[in-house]
């Protein structure tokens, strides 16, 4: 137990992990969340072993096992459906986590009741939007405001730690001319639909290539044998202008049907699945450039908040998690708060910097497309497109850097429980 007391801004995934890891450790910590009441917003996520593995050291291993699909396998196809390589994922790859696909929303609320029941219900204060903070040697003064009764909230603490999303304030006040996140000229339409289960029911899919492309993947179980399937379809836009990232807003089944009526494989008919969806959700493909610092003395960002990215490769809500294990260790065995900060961003900041500039060559989904290149037409033998060598080379280098590797995930000693 040390005496250190951290305020944290913002209570999505990386911020409530980061919570539950700081009252592990028995660090002091208070999150506050702008949204007056959290409810399960967004559709589906992926969470890669090595953040299962942090979760699970959180005692959340069973929770996850009843809430998401285990996923056994990725596929890799080009636009006409054809696989182009599949690999195992999960405990199937060898990693001793699973690789879970999960509801966002449930997954969020499935962190702040345990949160809750950890840090107590007065540590999570929620309606509070941060809009300034002030540090000296000694504390760091946040200043929270609360919309309905249209008031201030201040609190003090050692630490602040800014894990409030892509439009981060925090990070605003660190980099005030930073401007916008980054339009790569590509928009996602996103939707989870219940329908019938396609290939084994487990697997999840990615197809296409750069300018156009699916993914799909189970999150849940539905009544009559019918399953929650998420679906993103993402294309390359060159006639409109960014619009404002709102992860709620809607969109008419037709703009996405006009753009996909052709993409029907033997093992998924992608319009029926759009057309049978209630709610279609669009938000832009956005990120940021990477930036020379998290931490500056006693304040620090996590998550979205450090180092947005385009979501290639399921990596953004994992990577919070470890953001979260990452800075609580360097807080328990650093006793002075400042030090802490710059060790968790020298240990941390570098390897996300990468993942940002990787995920805009696709990362480890650029087989797609060498495919499309070399066969627009699509293939007899996948072979006589792309080697298993070259398909190797791209994984690898992307699990290695990302340090999402089964060796890495596998034998790294735990951040905080000792086994
Ligand atoms: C509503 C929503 C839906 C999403 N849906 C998906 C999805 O379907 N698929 C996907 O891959 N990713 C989705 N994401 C993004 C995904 O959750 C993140 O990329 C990833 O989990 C990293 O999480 P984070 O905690 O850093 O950021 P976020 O999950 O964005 O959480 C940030 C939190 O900070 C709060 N906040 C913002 N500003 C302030 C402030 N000034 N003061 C206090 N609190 C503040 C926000 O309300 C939010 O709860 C969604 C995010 C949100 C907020």
């Amino acid at each position: 137990m040390n005496n250190i007391r951290v305020i944290v801004a913002g209570g999505g995934i990386g911020g409530l992990s980061l919570a539950l890891s700081l009252h592990q450790a028995g660090i002091s910590v208070r999150v506050y969340e702008a949204v007056r009441e959290p409810a399960p917003l967004g559709i589906g996520i992926n969470l890669q072993p090595t953040a299962v593995r942090e979760l699970t050291e959180l005692g959340l291993g069973t929770a996850l096992a009843t809430t998401g699909i285990a996923t056994p396998r990725l596929n890799v196809c080009n636009k006409f459906g054809q696989l182009i390589h599949d690999e195992p994922r999960g405990l199937a790859a060898g990693y001793r986590w699973p690789q879970y696909s999960i509801h966002r929303g449930k997954l969020q609320l499935l962190l702040l009741r345990a949160a809750r029941e950890r840090i107590g219900d007065d540590n999570f204060r929620c309606g509070l939007k941060l809009t300034e903070f002030a540090q000296n040697d000694r504390r760091v003064r946040v200043v929270f405001f609360d919309r309905q009764s249209r008031s201030e909230v201040v609190d003090d603490a050692d630490v602040l730690v800014g894990a409030d999303g892509i439009h981060s304030a925090v990070r605003h006040r660190l980099y005030p001319t930073e401007g916008e996140p980054r339009f790569a000229q590509q928009m996602l339409w996103r939707a989870a639909t219940e329908a019938a289960p396609f290939l084994d029911g487990q697997t999840m899919v990615i197809a296409g290539h750069f300018g156009q492309r699916i993914i799909v993947y189970p999150i849940g179980t539905a009544s009559g044998g019918k399953m929650l399937i998420n679906w993103i379809c993402q294309k390359t836009v060159t006639d409109r202008a960014p619009p404002r990232e709102d992860w709620n807003r809607r969109v008419e089944k037709e703009d996405v049907l006009a753009a996909f009526s052709t993409w029907k494989f033997p093992w998924l008919d992608l319009p029926i699945l759009i057309k049978q969806s209630p709610d279609i959700y669009e938000f832009p493909l956005v990120d940021r450039d990477p930036v020379a610092a998290w931490s500056f003395g006693r304040v620090t960002l996590l998550g979205d908040a450090a180092h947005p990215m385009q979501p290639i490769g399921g990596q953004a809500g994992s990577q919070a998690i470890l953001d979260a294990r990452a800075l609580t260790r360097a807080l328990s065995e650093t006793g002075d708060p400042v030090a802490a900060l710059a060790r968790y961003d020298g240990e941390r900041r570098p390897a996300m910097n990468d993942i940002i500039l990787r995920n805009r060559n696709l990362g480890p989904e650029a087989a797609m497309q060498l495919a499309e290149e070399r066969a627009p037409n699509g293939f007899v033998h996948v072979n006589d497109v792309i080697s298993r060598g070259e398909i190797d080379a791209i994984t690898a280098s992307f699990a290695a850097a990302a340090g999402v590797d089964v060796e890495t995930v596998n034998n790294r000693p735990s951040y905080l429980s000792p086994e």
